[in-house]
C-alpha cells in the first residue's frame, strides 16, 4: 500500500532516522535522506537503499537549523521524487547541563532543530498533501514530550513543543486524508545517547559507567529500545490500518512514562 509513495526523513544519516528510512524503503517507499556525516558513508547508505530495496533514494545536506533550508528540503524532495507523501521530522540533538550553566547557543540550536525545523518542513509539505488528499507526518518526539528529566531544559521544552505542534496540525488536516502523529521513544542506543554520557556523568556527579545503568533505571524493561522497533511503529503509522490514528503521542519507552 505504501509502494511508490515518496518520503522525506530528516536526520536520516544515523540512528532512528536511518532505521525509519530503511524500513519505509523496504515497503517500496522512495526516500529523501537528510543529515550530516561522512560523505562516502552517506553515499554508501543511499546507494545501498536503492540496490537493496529497489526504490529511488536521494540525499540533501540541508541544515535544518535554518527555516529556509527546511522549506528547500521539501522542495528538493518534490522535485527529485515527484511529491512528499510522508514527512518524518526526526533530526535532533541533545545538550545536558544545569539551567544556570545552560549555554544560550545550545538552547537556540535545540529549539531550532528539534522544534522549529518540524514547523518549517510541515508548513512546506502540507499544501501538496492536502492537494493529493493523502499524507503522513510523523514527528520523532520523545518520552521527554510527556515527562521531564533534570538538566535537559531545552530538549524537554522542544519535545513538549513538538507534542503541541503534532496535535494542532492533526486537527487542521484531519479531513484531508492526512495523519500527524508523534513517536515518543524512551532511551534508544544511538550516537545521540552515547554523546550525552560524559555531560550526564558531570551534571549528576556519577561515573560514565554508572550513566548507562542510570538511564535504564527509567525504563521498567531495563533494555534500550531498538531503532528497528521505532521504525516498525513509523511504518505502521503510515499504513492504511492507522488512518484513524492522528494527533496521537505514541509511547515506545519500555514502560517509562507509565510509572
Ligand atoms: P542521531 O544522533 O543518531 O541522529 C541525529 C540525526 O540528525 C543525524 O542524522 C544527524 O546528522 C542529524 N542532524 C543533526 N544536526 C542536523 C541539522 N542541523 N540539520 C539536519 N540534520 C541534522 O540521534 P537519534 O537518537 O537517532 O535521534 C533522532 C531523533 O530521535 C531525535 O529527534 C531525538 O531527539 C529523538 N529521540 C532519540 C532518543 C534516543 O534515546 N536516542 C529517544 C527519544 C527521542
Amino acid at each position: 500500500m505504501l509502494k511508490g509513495k515518496n518520503a522525506v526523513v530528516t536526520g536520516s544519516t544515523s540512528g532512528i532516522g536511518l532505521a525509519i528510512a530503511r524500513a519505509l524503503a523496504a515497503e517500496g517507499v522512495n526516500i529523501t535522506l537528510n543529515g550530516f556525516g561522512d560523505a562516502a558513508a552517506i553515499e554508501k547508505e543511499r546507494s545501498g537503499i536503492e540496490s537493496e530495496f529497489g526504490v529511488k533514494a536521494v540525499y540533501s545536506a540541508a541544515d535544518l537549523t535554518k527555516g529556509s533550508e527546511c522549506a528547500a528540503l521539501i522542495k528538493f524532495g518534490e522535485e527529485q521524487l515527484g511529491s512528499v507523501d510522508i514527512l518524518v521530522n526526526n533530526a535532533g540533538v541533545q545538550h545536558v547541563s544545569p539551567i544556570e550553566d545552560f549555554p544560550d547557543d545550545k538552547w537556540d540550536l535545540i529549539i531550532a532543530l528539534n522544534l522549529s525545523a518540524a514547523f518549517h518542513a510541515t508548513k512546506a509539505a502540507v499544501p501538496g498533501m492536502k492537494a493529493r488528499k493523502w499524507g503522513r507526518i510523523i514527528n520523532t518526539a520523545s518520552a521527554h514530550a510527556l515527562v521531564a528529566s533534570p538538566f535537559k531544559s531545552a530538549y524537554v521544552s522542544a519535545k513538549h513543543g513538538i507534542a503541541g505542534l503534532t496535535k494542532t496540525v492533526a486537527l487542521e488536516t484531519a479531513t484531508f486524508g492526512i495523519t500527524v502523529n508523534a513517536i515518543c521513544p524512551g532511551y534508544v542506543w544511538t550516537p545521540l545517547v552515547e554523546k550525552q554520557i560524559p555531560d550526564t556523568a558531570k551534571a549528576r556527579g556519577i561515573t560514565e559507567e554508572q550513566v548507562k545503568e542510570f538511564l535504564l533505571a527509567e525504563q521498567p524493561t531495563k533494555e534500550f529500545v531498538k531503532v528497528e522497533e521505532v521504525a516498525a511503529l513509523a511504518v505502521f503509522l503510515c499504513s492504511d490500518g492507522a488512518k484513524s490514528i492522528t494527533g496521537s503521542l505514541q509511547q515506545i519507552d519500555g514502560g517509562w512514562v507509565a510509572e
